[in-house]
């Protein structure tokens, strides 16, 4: 693992059961393998089919499952709870990215975007909270985005408006569960190397630190911040951007 991430030691991961979304390739991959490497078990839950999963069997689960259907959802949760019992951390990373003007933007693109990156969280946050709550225990990180904050540097007012909901989402569920052991927050990441910004690399000139995020620069932001030291850590977004957007 690049950058030191795998000399990184921290509290509440050994034995503790996490689920991350869309942790078949891209950023989700690496905080799923992170969370491993820290000694938690892992289920993936992702759109990809589980024979394709390079997981460790003896601690990691991948399960086919679409974020945007509850009962999808729920059955994945379950077949992640048999395995390895009560999940205490949620890592909601399923994304898309449909880049378009306002005007070309379909009302079925719209949709579907707000359905991936904010109705998902609310359905796995939603199924995650009853055992959350009944452990006393909780860490949930959202992915946000920059563009949630800034509305984004293409055309892409679905994606930024599906963010900053998701944003506004981790906080509300911040302070309604802050006093039973759960905290929940988010990362704004801005241009972390993967195939989504496939067409936006040109924009890494614009970075302050002089090169693109790496999925391990979230991972790392990850699993700070669903440590159990971290419990008096909730409702904050952290930017993980290289400067891009100091605010
Ligand atoms: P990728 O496109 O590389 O990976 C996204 C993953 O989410 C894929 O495995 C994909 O599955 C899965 N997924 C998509 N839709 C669903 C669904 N309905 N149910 C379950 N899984 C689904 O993206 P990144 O790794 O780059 O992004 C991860 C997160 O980080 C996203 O939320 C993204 O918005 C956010 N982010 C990324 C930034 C970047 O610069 N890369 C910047 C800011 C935020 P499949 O492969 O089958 O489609």
């Amino acid at each position: 693992m690049a950058m030191g991430l795998d000399e990184v030691r921290l509290p509440g991961f050994a034995g503790r059961t996490a689920i991350v979304t869309g942790g078949a390739r891209g950023i989700g991959a690496v905080i799923a393998r992170a969370l491993l490497n820290q000694g938690a078990n892992v289920g993936v839950l992702d759109l990809l089919s589980p024979e394709e999963s390079a997981l460790p069997r003896d601690r990691g689960l991948a399960v086919s499952c679409d974020v945007t259907d509850a009962s999808s959802v729920d059955a994945a949760f379950s077949a992640v709870e048999d395995r390895f019992g009560a999940v205490t951390i949620l890592v909601n990373n399923a994304g898309i990215l449909l880049t378009s003007s306002v005007e070309s933007t379909t009302l079925e693109d719209w949709e579907k975007s707000l359905a991936v990156n904010l109705t998902g969280p609310f359905l796995c946050v939603r199924r995650a909270l009853p055992a959350m709550r009944r452990e006393g225990y909780g860490r949930i990180m959202s992915i946000g985005s920059s563009a949630g904050k800034t509305g984004g540097s293409r055309e892409m007012g679905a994606y930024a408006a599906s963010k900053a909901g998701l944003m506004a989402f981790a906080r509300s569920v911040a302070s309604e569960y802050a006093s039973e052991g759960i905290t929940s927050n988010a990362l704004a990441p801005t241009l972390i190397e993967t195939d989504m910004i496939a067409g936006l690399a040109d924009l890494a000139e614009r970075i302050p630190v002089g090169r693109l995020g790496q999925p391990e620069d979230v991972a790392f932001a990850v699993l700070t911040l669903t440590s159990e030291t971290a419990g008096y850590i909730t409702g904050e977004v952290t930017d993980v951007n290289g400067g891009f957007l100091i605010d």
